[in-house]
């Protein structure tokens, strides 16, 4: 496990009628190598009640970021906010005092990672003929292909 900041909870410092916990855990948590199509690079912001609950602590509440990830449409670079508002977690008190956190925040988020992302709902693709981005430009093939040009073109080759 990385030894970058974690998220440590010292049992004593709960108190009876709980804590609330918020702050923010560094992108290197993710331990994910940002490859082509996706980039975690952003904290990860977690907001949490915790309690003691008999020999156990309790905790629940929302962790949230923010990566980049290729549109599976267009294949863009996007900003994709990836939120878990049902962090939940039951973590039994033992002989330690403090307990970490770092690795199911780091789940929670993980576990809602889309399968599927679209930048937009109206995001318009690739062209299939040139691969062109047509969010950004348009061009010339489908009217091309869908007026039969393509074939004049050749016929006038005289093949
Ligand atoms: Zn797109
Ligand atoms: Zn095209």
């Amino acid at each position: 496990m990385n030894k970058h900041k974690r998220l440590l909870i010292n049992i004593s410092s709960i108190g009876e009628t709980g804590r609330h916990v918020c702050g923010s855990l560094p992108a290197c948590t993710f331990e994910i190598k940002n490859i082509e199509y996706l980039e975690c690079s952003k904290p990860i912001d977690y907001n949490l009640d915790i309690t003691i609950v008999t020999h156990s602590v309790l905790i629940k509440g929302h962790a949230k970021t923010l990566i980049k990830r290729q549109c599976d449409r267009c294949l863009a670079a996007n900003d994709c906010t990836i939120e878990n508002s049902n962090v939940c977690h039951y973590v039994l008190i033992t002989e330690g005092k403090v307990i970490d956190l770092t690795d199911e925040i780091r789940e929670d988020i993980l576990i809602v990672f889309p399968q599927r992302f679209i930048c937009s709902e109206s995001c318009l693709g690739l062209c299939k003929y040139c691969g062109q981005n047509l969010n950004i430009n348009t061009c010339k093939c489908s009217e091309e292909n869908d007026s039969g040009k393509i074939w004049d073109k050749l016929n006038e080759l005289n093949l």
